[in-house]
This record gives C-alpha cells, structure tokens and sequence, in this order.
C-alpha cells in the first residue's frame, strides 16, 4: 500500500522531494511507505532532540494536558523560567519570545531602529551581509543578502548597509562617517549562505567597533545556536557577548518557538506597546523551551556535539579530502557543509532514495546538521552512505 506524497491543496511554495514522512524515534523516521531513513538534517537544525524523545514527549503531553495558551495579558511562569535560563547560558539579561526565527529577527531589527532613533537618529541603517540568511518577512528578506529570493517582492524595505564577511577594512569603510548605523547583524556561521563561519578575530573586532561607536552587535543565531557548535552559542568561541541574539530553530526541539535575547544595552528598549505577538511564549512552546535545555544539560550533549563532531569532521576528512571536486568541508560541531565545485541540489534526492536526510544549501554545499543525540554508530551510518553518493556524483561529467 503506497500513501501517494502529493500536497495539491497545499500552496506551492516548496520545491518538494516525492515522500511523506509520519513518524520518527531518536535518528530514525519512517514515510508513509514504511521506508526507514537516518535523519541528518533535523528538520533543518530543529530537532535537537531527535524524533519521539523518550523525556520530550511524555513533558509536552504533560503540558497540553496543563495549558497550551494564555496570552501575553498574564505572567506565564514557564516564560520566565526559559528567559532565566537563557539568560544564564548566554550572559545577557533579558529575553522576549516569539514563534520564528524571522519574528526573531524582525524583533531584532525593531530593536536596533528604536536604538537608532532613542540616540536621535531620524533614518537608523543596520549593517547586514553578503550572502546572510535572515528570514523570509519583509525587513528579514530585505536584510537576507540572497537576490534569487527577493525577485517579485520589491520595493525592499530601505535602511541596510551591506558589506562582505570576515573583512574588517569593509565593514569601517562602508560605515566612515555615517552618524545614521544603529547596529552591525550577522551569523555566526551563515546557515543558508553555504556554511560560512565569521573569523573569531572579525567577531572581536566588530565587538571592539560596535563598543566604540555605540552600535549594537546582533547575532543571529537561529541555526548555528542552541548547542550546535558544541557551545550553546557559537559566538560564544570567540569570546564576544553580542548586545541582541535571535534565536528559534533547535530551541524548542521541534516545537515552534523563537526568541530574542539581550544585553543591557538593548533589554530596555521596548516598552510596552511596542512590540508583542499573539501566540509568543505560550505554555507548549516555553515548555519544550525549558525541557529542550534541562534534557541537553542532563545528558551532557555539548560534550556529544563536540566529540560525534569531531569523529564526523575526521572520517569526512579521511574520505573526501583529496577527491577531485571536493572544494573544502566546512562548519564547527554538528553543523557541517561539504562544498562541491558544481550545483548538487540532486544528492538530496539520492540521499533520500539511499535512506539519508539531508539537505543541499547554496547550490553546491551539503549541509549536515543532525539531531545532537546522534551517536558515533550513527555518524558512521551517515558517512558510510553519503560518501559513495558524493563520490560518484562527482565522477560524472559535470
Ligand atoms: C532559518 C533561519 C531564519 C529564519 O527562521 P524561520 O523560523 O524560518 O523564520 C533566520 N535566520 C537564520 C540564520 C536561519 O537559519
């Protein structure tokens, strides 16, 4: 009996591989099919915890059982025990939540423009980058440095500077004598951009330059945070503690939620009436919040990323270093991209036919960013059927 995997009544705004998944435990998920796969993708650096999490599941069912929604009228008491703990793990000191890692930064940029306009700046500008990823609203998609994607929805919303990564002369260029910069935005590790880390000495002397002018440092870690680098923040190898950090992706484990977390400099701007969201914060996701963390610290997970990390990077290394058409494997703990020298959006559905999930990012990157409970066993798995893959799509004529 085959399930036909087809979303007629569904806008066609995804480019869909021909299956349907329904139900997943730990690295593996099922389609409608029965096939089983090896989940190295994650939903997109969402499940942290993996598919059917034997601690996650029995929680959140705890919490439907309790309450789903309040509303932001009320004190909701999981809220604040997800701001104090991300507070705690990042060193800043206030958090607001949303649902989304563009309502992440959409509140990121309302934050620096009331920055900008509390120092008596009429038009604030935020610098942004080439090739960065931001979201897909309107502000998001206007700071996203990726034109295919803004086709069809101009004008763009104006007040962005944008410069090349990991190259400090740009940025003071770009930005001398400009008394309208409100804030500098960035990844960490551009996520759709390719994999691209910033240079821990570019992430420190942007952090030394937005001190000196008064700029806020924003740091948008909606995929490379939550743990994926082996820290719970990736920025967090350098260093620096950025004034406004976005959040979402893996930090509800696959439950919506997104955050923004700040510094003193920004955690007082919005008053009330100046910013909200109807379903932000709400009991089920501040929950899966809460849960997400308690399970990551009580199984040690940082320490999981960096040592299946590390055993990752090795045996990708020892298998594809020196084959022709391998530019670079790139990335820190479990998030990691294989640049090819051609377009391999194809390897997605050859992976899929061979059992793996992952994902192709700018055209020619294979990003891999599985769940962090992944084993070394798993890891294994994850190589031993992706590096034939790679290998004989590059022996084919390009
Ligand atoms: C995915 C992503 C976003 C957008 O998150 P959505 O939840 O899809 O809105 C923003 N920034 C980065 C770095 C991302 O990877």
């Amino acid at each position: 009996m085959t399930t036909p995997a087809a979303s007629p009544h569904c806008m066609n705004t995804y480019g869909r591989l021909p299956v349907a998944l329904t139900h997943g435990r730990g690295l593996r998920v099922w389609d409608t099919n029965g096939k089983a796969y090896l989940d190295a993708l994650a939903g997109i650096a969402v499940n942290t915890l993996g598919h059917a999490h034997p601690q996650l599941t029995p929680a959140l069912q705890d919490q439907v059982g309790k309450m789903i929604h309040s509303c932001n009228y009320y004190h909701i008491p999981l809220q604040e025990a997800l701001a104090a703990k991300l507070v705690e793990l990042s060193g800043m000191t206030n958090a607001f939540f949303c649902n989304s890692g563009l309502e992440a930064n959409e509140a990121a940029i309302k934050l620096a423009r009331k920055f900008g306009h509390m120092k008596g700046i009429e038009k604030p500008e935020i610098v942004v980058y080439e090739k960065a990823f931001h979201g897909r609203s309107l502000a998001t998609l206007a700071a996203t440095g990726n034109e295919k994607i803004k086709e069809g929805f101009g004008p763009m919303m104006e007040g962005y500077i944008r410069v090349p990564v990991n190259n400090i002369e740009a940025l003071k260029k770009a930005t001398e004598g400009n008394p309208n910069v409100a804030a500098v935005f960035f990844e960490t590790i551009q996520g759709e951009g390719g994999v691209k880390p910033m240079n821990t000495d570019y992430l420190q002397q942007v952090r030394q330059l937005c001190d000196k002018r008064d700029w806020l440092l924003m740091i948008d870690e909606v995929q490379c945070g939550m743990g994926r680098t082996g820290k719970w923040f990736a920025h967090q190898w350098s260093g620096i503690v950025p004034d406004v950090m976005p959040l979402a992706k893996g930090l509800g484990s696959g439950v919506p939620v997104g955050a923004v977390v700040a510094g003193p400099k920004a955690a007082h701007i919005f008053q009330p009436g100046n910013h909200g969201t109807t379903f932000g914060g709400n009991p089920l996701a501040m929950r899966a919040g809460v849960e997400t963390i308690r399970i990551m610290e009580e199984d040690k997970l940082l320490d999981n990323v960096l040592k299946v990390g590390a055993h990752l990077h090795a045996a990708l290394h020892r298998e594809l270093d020196g084959v022709k058409g391998v530019k670079e494997i790139r990335g820190q703990g479990l998030m990691i991209g294989i640049d090819l020298d051609r377009p391999c959006g194809v390897l997605m559905q050859r992976a899929l036919d061979a059992g793996l999930l992952l994902s192709v990012t700018a055209d020619s990157v294979v990003r891999l960013v599985p769940p962090l409970i992944i084993t070394e066993a798993e890891a294994d798995e994850v190589v031993a059927i992706l590096v034939p893959l790679i290998q004989t799509f590059l022996a084919e004529a390009p």
